[in-house]
């Protein structure tokens, strides 16, 4: 795919020519395909695709990332994958038991895994319109479990669902205290 050595470009009678030497894979792409090429860089797996590949996410979450990066900023990554925002951030830490600012290198690789599977389970759940909803129990307590419901009773266990600004972004963030501690 990438050119190691390009050489001049010239033109001859309107047509550019490309001179390369020794490249090890070429790949010859028109303006649309290069903007598309440059986003499949930039941007990880789409969680809503048909087939998601999983070791792509992981090998860009510990490449791209430092190992102190709070979970909650690699989720928002767009970059590790495509399509998690700050509501299901949240409700994937809340439903894997995860606290917010859980430092990247004390996950392993499958419960890391876990909270993507989860967030595409529930964004794939998502997509045909209407309010967001993670949560389907048959009751009036809501559809989300945790965002947005600051200072109000945990759905699971009772405990006062805390909020605040962390992270990168400063974004919102919810969680339970007793369903996600602290990382000691
Ligand atoms: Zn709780």
């Amino acid at each position: 795919m990438v050119c190691l050595h390009l050489g001049v470009c010239r033109t001859y009678l309107g047509v550019c020519v490309f001179v390369c030497f020794n490249a090890k894979e070429v790949e010859i792409l028109r303006g649309r395909g290069v903007r598309r090429r440059t986003l499949d860089i930039v941007l990880g797996p789409d969680l809503l695709a048909d087939q998601v590949d999983y070791g792509q996410i992981l090998v860009r979450a510990r490449k791209l990332l430092v190992g102190d990066t709070p979970v909650l900023d690699v989720l928002l990554d767009q970059r590790v994958a495509c399509g998690i925002g700050n509501v299901y951030k949240s409700e994937v830490l809340f439903l894997e038991g995860c606290h917010p600012t859980t430092p990247l290198e004390c996950l392993t690789d499958d419960y890391l895994l876990l909270m993507y599977r989860q967030a595409r389970w529930l964004m794939r759940r998502n997509t045909g319109g209407g309010p967001r909803v993670t949560r389907w129990a048959n009751d009036d307590a809501g559809r989300l479990w945790v965002y947005g419901r600051r200072g109000q009773p945990c759905l699971r266990c009772a405990d006062v669902i805390r909020s605040t600004k962390l992270g990168k972004s400063l974004r919102s963030t919810y969680w339970c205290p007793s369903c996600q501690p602290a990382y000691q």
